[in-house]
């Protein structure tokens, strides 16, 4: 849970979308937490994600069922990255993100945490049961952890554009799934997401459980957190799929030749 929520937290609202200010120290630990989630350091992750939002669905996207096929859009495209291409990636994507100090040195310390994140459960427990523990520690808390976190955040790449219903206008596949949504602590609220990028809620609904929105609200009212984007309730009525300007909005979308992007 904690490394999943320096994920969604740390590497996609407050790195990639800007979507809030943290305290320096909440930005350090949950970039900490984030690189102990085993998937990638953050400057890679964030590039790569980027490019998602700019070609999302469409030719260029690194990650789509549509474009790919599902099990390409849930792992096999980290496969078949290798460091050329992810350098390239990270070259034409990146820019912005290297500019952050912080963000460099989580980047260039990455392995550290990585591998910070299989020696803790390892010794907590060597603490409660001697070797035996170490081994259970490291088997359950190291790589069936890393096992079922990766799945969940892949699922938001693969089943997040694939099954689940759309709420809101977008150029792309985009869905809210609430299986995800639960799993990957509000981030299967994904339609919602590439119809409000900058948004810090995902979930928009008040049925919708967003577990990393609700923990920024949180430190926001202990004043950790600061410069929360919102997003106002007429702009979300406006690009609602069942609205009238909502069709009319597809209908101009249809006639456009170049692919529409949102704003990553
Ligand atoms: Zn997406
Ligand atoms: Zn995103």
């Amino acid at each position: 849970m904690l490394t999943e929520f320096g994920i969604t937290f740390a590497y996609h609202r407050m790195v990639v979308h800007k979507a809030f200010e943290a305290h320096p120290v909440i930005k350090a630990i949950t970039l900490a937490l984030g690189s102990m989630a085993f998937q990638g350091p953050v400057l890679h992750w964030a590039s790569v994600h980027t490019k998602h939002h700019a070609h999302s669905d469409q030719e260029g996207d690194p990650h789509s069922p549509t474009i790919g096929g599902f099990i390409h859009a849930h792992f096999e495209w980290l496969l078949e990255m290798n460091s050329a291409s992810l350098n390239e990636v990270v070259d034409k994507w990146g820019g912005r993100y290297k500019k952050d100090r912080m963000i460099m040195w989580f980047s260039d310390t990455f392995l550290f945490w990585a591998v910070l994140s299989l020696i803790i459960p390892a010794v907590l427990g060597y603490m409660a049961g001697g070797w035996h523990g170490a081994w259970t520690g490291f088997l359950w808390g190291g790589l069936v952890r890393i096992f079922i976190s990766s799945h969940v955040t892949w699922s938001v790449n693969s089943v997040c554009h694939f099954f689940g219903a759309r709420t809101y206008t977008t150029t792309d596949k985009s869905r809210n799934n609430p299986v995800v949504g639960l799993l990957a602590l509000g981030e299967g609220w994904h339609n919602n997401h590439h119809a409000f990028p900058a948004s810090a809620f995902h979930g928009l609904a008040w049925w919708q459980l967003d577990v990393t929105g609700l923990s920024i609200a949180l430190l926001e009212k202990l004043g950790l957190v600061k410069k929360v984007t919102r997003i106002p309730e007429t702009l979300m009525t406006k690009r609602r799929i069942d609205s009238q300007s909502a069709a009319l909005n597809v209908q101009e979308l249809a006639l456009t030749e170049e692919p529409v992007l949102e704003d990553a």
